[in-house]
């Protein structure tokens, strides 16, 4: 590891939309639910401020836990912390997407990143970029329907199940996610890539944030969803770090340690000579 990062030069990156009253929801869950308890100075004189909100555990950018389509598997209290992040590995099918709203990521979307990148790394957090990003809040825009309250009618990128069965039966990996709703394109009825995640223990993520500004590989991927207990999923802050300028400083920190390693030669070193010199003059003498 590069003394970089313990000196403050990581770069990090919010992967969450803002949670509000304006976020896109799957049709038929109920509205996000925002009351103001105080806001204002109290009769003691100080600033006060409480708010309360209900909310669907699967809204904004969200955790899915294996236990959604999965009966029996993992509640989102029971995911190790070990698991809830890792390298991330960011699949860009932006260009496909632009000409196929329905696209479902392919092996060999992951084979041509394993091309520029290697071997997808152990642990990993993998996320398709589909570019659905920029139509956040806008329901119509997500959903990509005209009618958002009719699920039948969603258009909108996600994983293909063949794709998350080769990472299941190759690959290590500790979540995978999307930018979109769900892992499932819009016009899945069967839900397959949400029931093979939940089997086998891997969490989804949904509604990911700004991963244009992620690197395609290098970071690490934090998924620090709220820990709700006995729930399906979750709400989390989603972010990224990573070392902006590796080699560089990497560089600059060898220096450093080369010139602590002479200064520290210079302090154990010198009185030691300083007294073989005093020993022969005494002998001279
Ligand atoms: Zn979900």
């Amino acid at each position: 590891m590069c003394l970089a990062s313990v000196w403050g030069e990581m770069k990090t990156v919010d992967m969450s939309h803002d949670l509000s009253i304006a976020t896109p929801l799957w049709g038929g869950l109920p509205k996000f639910n925002f009351t103001i308890l105080h806001r204002d100075n109290t009769s003691r004189g100080f600033w006060l401020e409480m708010n309360a909100f209900q909310v669907p555990e699967h809204s904004g950018t969200h955790l899915d836990a294996p236990s959604h389509l999965s009966e029996g598997s993992w509640r989102t209290q029971r995911i190790p912390m070990d698991n809830l992040f890792g390298p991330g590995v960011v699949i860009n099918v932006t260009d496909k997407v632009l000409a196929d709203p329905d696209y479902r990521v392919k092996t060999s979307d992951l084979s041509q990143w394993e091309a520029n990148y290697g071997r997808i790394p152990p642990n990993a957090v993998i996320i398709m970029n589909s570019g659905w990003q920029y139509k956040f809040p806008n329901r119509t825009l997500v959903f990509n329907s005209a009618d958002p309250e009719d699920t039948s009618t969603y258009h909108f990128p996600g994983w293909h199940e063949e794709t998350v069965q080769w990472l299941v039966d190759n690959r290590k990996v500790n979540i995978i996610g999307v930018d979109t709703p769900s892992m499932d394109y819009g016009q899945s009825t069967h839900f397959p890539v949400h029931i093979l995640l939940g089997k086998n223990r891997i969490p989804g993520l949904e509604n990911v944030a700004n991963l244009d500004n992620v690197p395609k590989h290098g970071a690490t991927i934090y998924v620090p969803v709220v820990k709700l207990y006995d729930c399906s999923g979750g709400p989390a802050r989603v972010f990224a770090t990573y070392d902006d300028d590796a080699t560089v400083i990497c560089f600059a920190s060898r220096v450093s340690l080369g010139v602590s390693f002479v200064l520290l030669l210079f302090v154990f070193l010198f009185p030691y000579v300083l007294l073989i010199r005093v020993n022969r003059r005494e002998r001279a003498c």
